[in-house]
C-alpha cells in the first residue's frame, strides 16, 4: 500500500554538558530500528568509553588518510581534535530504509544538511548557562583549560542553533526525551517520506 522511500537522517547537537548523550542512549534503547553512527575521532579515550561503541579512536595520520580517501560524510575539528562521520555505513542504511542518528557538532550538522536530503536537525539546550557550566565542572574529566574552551564553544554552538528544525530544552531528562521521541515519530510519518506502492 505505502512504503518509505528511504531512511531518515536525524542530526542531534547540543553544547557539551547538556545531557545529550543520556537522551540519545534512551532514544536508541527505545527504538531498536534506529542506527547510531559511531564517529571517528583523534581525541584520547575517556574513562569508561568503549572503542567502536562511543567512538572509533584513531591517530591523526589515520584520520587524515581517511579524509584523503573521501571516507567521511563530514568532519570537523572540535576542541582541537578531529571528529568525522563515516560516509558509507550512514548512506547505505538510509538507502536501505533505516533511520540513522548522528551526534555531531553544529559545523557538521550544517554540512550534512546540504548533502543529505530531508535531514532532520534537532538542537538540545541546557536549562541555563549556569547549569551548563556547573555540569561541565561536575564532569571533571578535563583540565581547566579544556573546560574553558568547552564553555566558549558552547556559546558558539548556541548561536548556530538557528539552522535547526527542532529545539528541545533539557530542563527535565524525561520531558526532553519525550519530545525527542515525538519528533522521531512525527518525522517518520511525513508524507514526503512515503510512496504509494502496488496500486
Ligand atoms: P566529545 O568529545 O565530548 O565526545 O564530543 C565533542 C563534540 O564533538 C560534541 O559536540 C559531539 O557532538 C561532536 N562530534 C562527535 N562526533 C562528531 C563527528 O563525527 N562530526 C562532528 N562534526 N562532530 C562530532
Amino acid at each position: 500500500m505505502i512504503r518509505r522511500k528511504r531512511g531518515t537522517l536525524f542530526v542531534i547537537s547540543a553544547p557539551s554538558g547538556t545531557g545529550k548523550t543520556t537522551i540519545i542512549k534512551r532514544l536508541l534503547s527505545t527504538f531498536d530500528d534506529i542506527y547510531f553512527s559511531v564517529s571517528y575521532t583523534t581525541r584520547p579515550k575517556r574513562n569508561g568509553e568503549i572503542e567502536g561503541v562511543d567512538y572509533v579512536f584513531v591517530d591523526e595520520k589515520t584520520f587524515k588518510d581517511m579524509v584523503e580517501a573521501d571516507e567521511f560524510l563530514e568532519y570537523a575539528v572540535v576542541y582541537g581534535n578531529y571528529y568525522g562521520t563515516p560516509k558509507r555505513p550512514v548512506l547505505e542504511r538510509i538507502e536501505r530504509g533505516i533511520d540513522v542518528v548522528l551526534d555531531i557538532d553544529t559545523a557538521g550538522a550544517m554540512s550534512v544538511k546540504e548533502k543529505v536530503e530531508d535531514t532532520v536537525l534537532v538542537f538540545i539546550f541546557p536549562p541555563s548557562i549556569d547549569t551548563l557550566v556547573e555540569r561541565l565542572r561536575l564532569r571533571g574529566t578535563e583540565s581547566e583549560e579544556v573546560m574553558r574552551k568547552r564553555i566558549s564553544q558552547a556559546m558558539v554552538e548556541i548561536e548556530r542553533s538557528n539552522i535547526y528544525d527542532y529545539w528541545v530544552l533539557n530542563d527535565s531528562i524525561d520531558r526532553a526525551f519525550e519530545e525527542l521521541k515525538s519528533i522521531v515519530i512525527a518525522e517518520r510519518c511525513r508524507r514526503k517520506r512515503f510512496e504509494l506502492w502496488g496500486i
